[in-house]
């Protein structure tokens, strides 16, 4: 663990024009205990950079149990290619069954993401979290209104308690979806089979869809949902800002 000093909303300041290899590089001079949160989409790139820069890094993905096919295979591909100890978290399972029993398997469809989004991505989610002292995410700011001011580095107070401050990193914020298919490409990064079929900002499958040319990647998630209210409350600070 680093210093209690650690003052990352200045480190941010001095960050905030770098490229994600610096973040990065930076992230991992600091903290031991960190991870990579892979979501299954194109922050395959992260892996990619952190691989060069720290062949140890430790990456896990939410398992929520109604990903597509594709997403999986991609899951086992990405292992395979990169090497890495994918770490695969799934929800509680008592907590999962009382919730379909009582609400099946639809829910979200008439009362919203939350509660769903909550058992199988938050909670398992949460206890990965309290065993780590940073994380790295693939968040970008060109990904959602809610996501326009996200730093490349920050506190993360919606999984920090007073016991344990936990940090997070953001090396893709400033890069936009552009920057990061030119990388993919140029540097043969495998991704997900679903952005060939007009998918960009891929979650479960019940609750992801194409989108159309010219409409923004986020117009495929929840799209039941107030714009504004798009996040799975993995980064829920986003929505505080
Ligand atoms: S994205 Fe949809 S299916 Fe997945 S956890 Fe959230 S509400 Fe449930």
């Amino acid at each position: 663990m680093t210093s209690k000093l650690f003052d990352i909303e200045a480190h941010a300041r001095d960050f905030q024009n770098k490229g994600p290899a610096d973040i990065l590089r930076f992230a991992f001079r600091n903290f031991d205990n960190l991870a990579v949160s892979f979501s299954g989409a194109e922050d395959v790139v992260l892996i990619d950079i952190a691989k060069r820069i720290n062949p140890d890094v430790k990456v896990f993905s939410l398992d929520t149990g109604r990903l597509h096919s594709e997403t999986y295979r991609f899951l086992e591909r990405v292992r395979e290619h990169y090497n890495v100890e994918l770490e695969i978290l799934s929800p509680d399972a008592a907590q999962l069954e009382t919730f379909v029993r009582e609400k099946g398997l639809y829910s979200f469809y008439k009362d919203g993401h939350k509660e769903c989004c909550g058992i199988r991505k938050i909670a398992p989610l949460r206890r990965k979290l309290q065993t780590l002292d940073a994380w790295i995410t693939g968040q970008r700011k060109d990904q959602s209104p809610t996501r326009a001011n996200v730093s490349v580095m920050e506190t993360d107070f919606g999984f920090s308690n007073p016991r344990h401050t936990l940090y997070k990193f953001n090396p893709l914020a400033n890069w936009t979806s552009k920057q990061v298919w030119s990388y993919i490409q140029a540097n043969d990064v495998p991704h997900n089979e679903l952005h060939s079929q007009g998918y960009i900002s891929i979650s479960c499958e019940p609750c992801t869809r194409q989108v159309l040319p010219n409409q923004h990647e986020r117009a495929g998630r929840w799209w039941w949902e107030e714009e504004t209210l798009k996040e799975c409350g993995l980064h829920a600070g986003n929505l505080e800002n």
